[in-house]
């Protein structure tokens, strides 16, 4: 056991090399970037905390399955044994691979998504509600209150507002083709929804003659929350408490650059035949055949070996327990973290560390800034500059990649953030320079305020 009290269940075979850039590299670097992390080259950045999505590390037995993928045009053993595998853990009968998530969610949401629709979920992801738009529909959040106080601890801060789905069920403004939930709630700082949520949304949602989707990435992750914090799971089997999840649903959409514990990947499943009829005939316009879906076979092959492996309990007590881990330590040192820690990462809290820092010099992105000029560390703001306006708490996300790093690597960030701690009042304020539009954080430049 290491200091984080779980036993370790994998050791390193492969090693991939990094390196922290020298302090005055590093400030070069920075302001080639535009002050915009985005622009970093990966192999300039020590830890990188960017997102999980795809980052992590593989299996000996993913890497094996991927030699014996079967790259066949049609039929391919590969997609069998994906199939199989989805199947057997969402128990949904039809299942349509795609290349990533956003694939899924562009098959399910052109073919029931019309002019005028409104679709609810606890909190849209950026791709699933540009999708519900990109449609000409209106997505609308309804997370609980309880998940926009940073400091409120609470086991399920990722449900979704019943009273409010109840209300916009009974008076809709539009037509509303399907519900929504995110499980595990990325947009609501990774907070998973509990299965009484699930199941009241699911009530409400079919007594209306709504079907009810899960936007499933994370959905192992939630499990893992499910069984160690709702009476009654306590026991349970993460894959036992998934099949549950799944049956309380029709359909989900899944990145399984996530729980997939693939670099690449993703599917649609469904449990309506006529739907998925009409979604096949889709995905073999925009992804390609049924049976690879923009995917390799040896994707496909890699990804049934990761999807068993995202279940394993021993898995996912590291997994959480290693987030978990990285927020006490934060906490313990007085930096302020959303609470309590999400499945796949702390959420600082930058407006309330930077205060002489307004909203509108960016609290978030001068953290974020200062993250790498202190640590070589690489995060994303999750406030006024990806946001906006609408941006109601200024937060810096440290996502944690899967069996990617080490402790002492996270370790580093603590550290890193304690230094800045230490000189808070020194972190410049940021003007924006360069860069507009909902999407602007990824190209924006940005320049202190000195
Ligand atoms: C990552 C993600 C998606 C989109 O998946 P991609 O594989 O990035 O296209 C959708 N929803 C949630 C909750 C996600 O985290």
């Amino acid at each position: 056991m290491d200091d984080a009290g779980w036993p370790k269940p994998y050791r390193i075979k492969v090693v991939e090399p990094i390196r922290l850039p020298e302090r005055e590299e590093r400030e070069r670097l920075l302001r080639a970037a535009g002050y915009n992390v985005f622009n970093l080259a990966s192999d300039d950045v020590y830890v990188d905390l960017l997102t999980d999505s795809g980052t992590g590390a593989m299996s000996q037995a993913q890497w094996g399955a991927l030699m014996e993928g079967d790259e066949a045009y049609a039929g391919s053993r590969s997609f069998a044994r994906f199939l199989e595998t989805v199947r057997g853990i969402t128990g949904f009968p039809h299942v349509l691979p795609t290349h990533q998530g956003r694939g899924a969610e562009n098959v399910l949401f052109s073919t029931v998504v019309r002019r005028g629709d409104v679709v609810p979920s606890n909190a849209h992801f950026d791709t699933t509600r540009a999708h519900v738009l990109a449609n000409g529909g209106r997505p609308v959040d309804l997370p609980t209150p309880e998940a926009l106080d940073p400091d409120l601890d609470r086991p399920f801060k990722g449900d979704m507002d019943l009273a409010a789905l109840e209300a916009l069920l009974c008076d809709p403004p539009g037509r509303i083709p399907i519900v929504m939930l995110t499980v595990t709630n990325n947009t609501t700082a990774g907070q998973p929804v509990s299965m009484t949520n699930v199941r009241a949304v699911g009530d409400l949602a079919h007594r209306h003659g709504i079907p009810l989707f899960l936007d499933a990435c994370r959905y192992a992750e939630n499990c893992f929350f499910v069984r160690e914090r709702e009476p009654g799971y306590g026991n349970a089997d993460p894959r036992e408490i998934a099949g549950e999840l799944f049956a309380l649903a029709d359909g989900c959409t899944m990145s399984a650059k996530k729980d997939g514990l693939g670099n690449i990947g993703g599917f649609l499943a469904l449990r309506d035949r006529t739907l998925y009829e009409k979604c096949r005939e889709k995905l073999i316009l925009v992804e390609g055949f049924p049976t690879y879906g923009g995917l390799a076979g040896r994707d496909l092959a890699a990804l049934a070996v990761g999807l068993e492996e995202a279940l394993d309990l021993r898995y996912l007590r590291d997994r959480i327990g290693q987030v978990r881990w990285l927020g006490e330590r934060l906490r313990e040192a007085g930096i302020p973290v959303y609470w309590p820690p999400g499945g796949h990462a702390v959420y600082v809290n930058a407006g309330r560390l930077l205060p002489h820092i307004p909203r509108e010099a960016f609290p978030g992105q001068a953290l974020v800034c200062a993250l790498y000029l202190e640590g070589g560390i690489r995060a994303v703001e999750v406030g006024s500059a990806m946001l906006g306006p609408q941006a109601r708490l200024e937060l810096v996300r440290l996502a944690i990649p899967r069996r990617t790093y080490t402790q002492e690597h996270l370790a580093a960030v603590v550290e890193a953030l304690c230094r800045i701690r230490d000189k808070a009042r020194e972190v410049p304020r940021l003007r924006l320079v360069e860069g507009e539009g909902p999407l602007r954080h990824f190209v924006a430049r940005f320049e202190p305020i000195v």
